[in-house]
């Protein structure tokens, strides 16, 4: 069986973050907090490094810098190279076409500025809008529930022309994803309820009827300007209860026929859940899937299987590449380097199968990569 050969096609790479100006670690421990999602001190120091994924990313570091493949020999070659040339040698190496960003996090002090790293990168910066994060900030300014709403519409009239390609909600992290429709009563008390807790210093909005009340408002102005929702699906920090995380919990979203006109791409493969994605995919027109290959932090088998699973169900031009690479310009680079293999791979079976000509299987290749994102976030005008 012959894999596919993608390895010259660029990435349009549909969900990521921005990158550290620093790249420096102070020891092995601050290091390794970037390949987990676990807060637990003792996961970096004892475990993390034994992940199957770890030890691919060091075996692949190690081909980068030239050296051996140990950790504490990559890490020191690592640190030999200036940051910013070796953030634009990954982004280059990685052949990136575009990236799009989601400002949401890191905060925007601690990351290289877009034009910065498209110019290192030699690719594309398109930025999306976190929706919590400017909902936030607008419940706390404006007094009653229809002002905050009045000024949520009027922060999001008009999405592209303020430089969006996208919107992006982590409602998934909050509350979960079976967003529901509330009374303006209960929608009222939850923004007194989010104020009280703001003048005691929290002011993370995750107060559910006031949360969803808000989705709903911003789901509309989608909708009406056909702009891109980006949900967080599945795998994430602990702060996020799993069993909300599952896309099924969005039927409601999806039934709505006003919401129709609003693509909503379900992030991360919705790992584990990636056959529930899949479905949705299959069945409604608006939904679209991300396979994202830098995090979760799987080992290669983990992502051969999600790929073949996507493919398997979902529409071809329903599937979108990813990295959700973060911080570090690794998780970038070598999920670009993972997704044209894993998919190449998984499109070659297909041939095989007799399901896809040679021809098509190439095709497909690309419309994952990048023709299905240049497309759905209007990318090529
Ligand atoms: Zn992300």
């Amino acid at each position: 069986m012959e894999n596919v050969d993608l390895r010259h096609v660029p990435v349009v790479d549909n969900h990521c973050h921005g990158i550290w100006r620093a790249q420096n670690f102070d020891d092995l421990v601050s290091w390794r907090r970037a390949f987990t999602e676990s807060a637990d001190p003792g996961m970096p120091r004892e475990h993390a490094a034994t992940t199957v994924f770890y030890r691919r990313l060091i075996h692949r570091l190690a081909w980068f810098f030239d050296c051996e493949p140990e950790e504490e020999t990559v890490l020191a070659a690592r640190a030999r190279r200036d940051a910013t040339e070796l953030v634009g040698a990954m982004l280059r190496a990685a052949n990136v076409e575009a990236l799009l960003l989601d400002t949401g996090y890191p905060p925007p002090e601690e990351v290289l500025p877009g034009a910065e790293l498209g110019e290192l990168g030699e690719c594309r910066i398109e930025p999306m809008l976190r929706l919590e994060t400017l909902m936030e900030r607008l419940a706390a300014e404006h007094g009653s529930l229809g002002e905050v709403r009045e000024a949520l519409v009027a922060e999001l009239d008009d999405v592209r022309g303020r430089g969006y390609v996208a919107l992006k909600s982590i409602v998934a992290y909050r509350t979960g994803l079976d967003v529901r429709e509330w009374s303006g009563e209960e929608a009222e008390a939850s923004l007194r309820e989010f104020r009280r807790a703001a003048r005691e210093g929290s002011g993370r909005l995750a107060h559910k009827p006031l949360l969803d009340t808000l989705l709903h408002t911003a789901f509309s102005e989608a909708a009406r300007q056909e702009v891109p929702v980006q949900f967080h699906v599945g795998y994430g920090d602990p702060d996020t209860d799993l069993l909300l995380g599952n896309p099924l919990h969005l039927r409601a979203v999806l039934e709505k026929p006003d919401y129709r006109g609003m693509p909503v791409v379900l992030l991360h493969e919705c790992y584990p859940y990636t056959r529930e994605g899949g479905y949705l995919a299959a069945v409604y027109e608006n939904v679209y899937l991300d396979l994202s290959y830098g995090i979760p932090f799987l080992g290669y088998g983990e992502m051969l299987s999600f790929t073949r699973a996507a493919l398997g169900v979902a529409p071809i031009s329903k599937l979108l590449y990813s990295s959700d690479g973060i911080g570090v310009p690794e998780l970038h680079w070598m999920g670009a380097t993972d997704g044209r293999r894993a998919l190449g791979q998984t499109l070659g079976e297909l041939v095989a199968h007799g399901e896809l000509r040679l021809s098509q299987a190439e095709a497909a290749g690309e419309d994952v990569l990048r023709g299905n994102a240049l497309r759905l976030y209007r990318l090529s005008g």
